[in-house]
């Protein structure tokens, strides 16, 4: 029998978007290479904008426990002046977003995803695809072949050589890390802006959670020197606004831009990374993933045929303005902020200052983060 949509890909997205369009009346399969129990590997922590956990709870995969909220987010440069703080208060909302481990999240869209019958066949990498005019039969490096109308590619990336991207390799990697500080949070996120790259810091439960954007030689020098030699140099890159105590739990990852110009093709979808994979420092990646889900399940609702091409190209063109513009915004802030040019970190300090005076441009970059290109007047 032919599924009605083969999700490749367990991820959060995939699993998201298994569970949104069994909620649109469709029948998703869902097969990931790795084995069961691989997300507990995910060391990543995400901070979840406030639209997201409405759409997870729409989902009923919001998990009950294990998040921090933020209240406030404090933005500041190194070697220059300027600073601003956007707080939940003022823009009337309970908290500006959440810091939830990924294995977390991702443990809860499974756990949902079984508890409505969804199953993940696990050990089961997907090679190869072929379209035709009325299925498309996915194959499987075992042999297995998949037939289905739609197929949603969630396997976290593209290849290498594929056209029709928007690429871009930052140079720099993300060290990741939980830090202890002497201090609590508040529930304030950092989000400081230095020559060699963002670094940010959020609330996680009574520690902070470390992103700190820097170059892949530097990475490897920071992860190989003891915890309090890598304090040192995380204290002078911070500044002074948090005394650091401990680190646990480094590790790093290769950050580039690639984005999809276009995320569908014949009888395919691309969604989460594999649609466009960002660079961090905004937490934009799986905020604006789970908006792609949301729009994908409301298009194909009810429809007979999910792969049908006129649905797909609805599709696309109603997040165009979401993605290049979340695409574009976190590219900017990344070249914009990451460098020493003394002409523009005046210009980056007067932004700031201007911020911090002007309340509705504050309240329009927080609506921005939150609720993606729905924040456009
Ligand atoms: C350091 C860092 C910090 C981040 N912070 C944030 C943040 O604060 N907020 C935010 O919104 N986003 C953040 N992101 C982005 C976020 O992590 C990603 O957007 C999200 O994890 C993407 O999920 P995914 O399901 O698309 O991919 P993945 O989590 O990579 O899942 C892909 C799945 O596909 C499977 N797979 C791969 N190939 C195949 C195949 N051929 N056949 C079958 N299965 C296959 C894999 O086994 C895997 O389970 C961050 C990213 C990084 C690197």
């Amino acid at each position: 029998m032919k599924d009605s949509v083969l999700i490749v890909g367990a991820g959060p997205v995939g699993l998201a978007l298994a569970l949104a369009l069994k909620g649109s009346g469709l029948t998703p399969t869902l097969v990931d290479a790795r084995p069961a129990g691989s997300e507990n590997e995910d060391q990543r922590v995400l901070a979840l904008a406030h639209g997201s956990r409405q759409t997870l709870e729409k989902l009923g995969a919001w998990p009950k426990t294990g998040w921090t909220p933020i209240e406030a987010i404090h933005v500041s440069q190194r070697g220059g002046l300027g600073r601003t703080e956007i707080r939940a208060t003022e823009q009337g909302l309970p908290a500006l977003g959440y810091v939830c481990p990924a294995a977390t999240l991702t443990r809860c869209l499974a756990a949902r995803a079984a508890g409505e019958g969804i199953l993940v066949e696990q050990n089961c990498f997907i090679e190869s695809s072929t379209a035709n005019a009325d299925h498309i039969t996915a194959l499987a490096r075992d042999g297995r072949e998949f037939d289905a109308q739609l197929l949603a590619c969630c396997e976290g990336g593209t290849g290498s050589q594929e056209t029709g991207l928007i690429r871009h390799d930052y140079a720099q990697h993300a060290l990741i890390g939980i830090v202890t500080a002497q201090s609590p949070h508040q529930g304030v996120a950092y989000e400081r802006f230095t020559p060699e790259g963002p670094l940010a810091l959020l609330p996680f439960g009574g520690d902070f959670a470390l992103v700190w954007t820097m170059s892949a030689e530097e990475a490897q020098r920071r992860l190989a020197l003891a915890d309090r030699a890598f304090l040192a140099e995380l204290q002078n890159a911070f500044g002074t606004r948090a005394r650091f105590l401990a680190v646990s739990g480094r590790t790093s990852f290769a950050l580039a831009l690639q984005a999809r110009l276009n995320p569908v093709s014949e009888r395919k979808a691309f969604l989460g990374n594999a649609a466009q994979t960002l660079h961090p420092v905004a937490g934009q990646g799986f905020n604006l993933a789970l908006r792609d889900v949301w729009t994908l399940a409301e298009t194909l609702a009810g429809a007979a045929d999910p792969g049908e091409a006129s649905l797909l190209a609805r599709y696309a063109q109603a997040r165009r303005l979401d993605r290049f513009s979340t695409v574009g915004f976190t590219d900017s802030l990344v070249r914009l902020f990451s460098n020493d040019d003394p002409l523009l970190r005046h210009l980056r300090g007067a932004g700031l200052f201007a911020l911090d005076l002007f309340a509705p441009a504050r309240k329009f970059i927080a609506r921005r983060m939150i609720y993606g290109a729905r924040a456009w007047p």
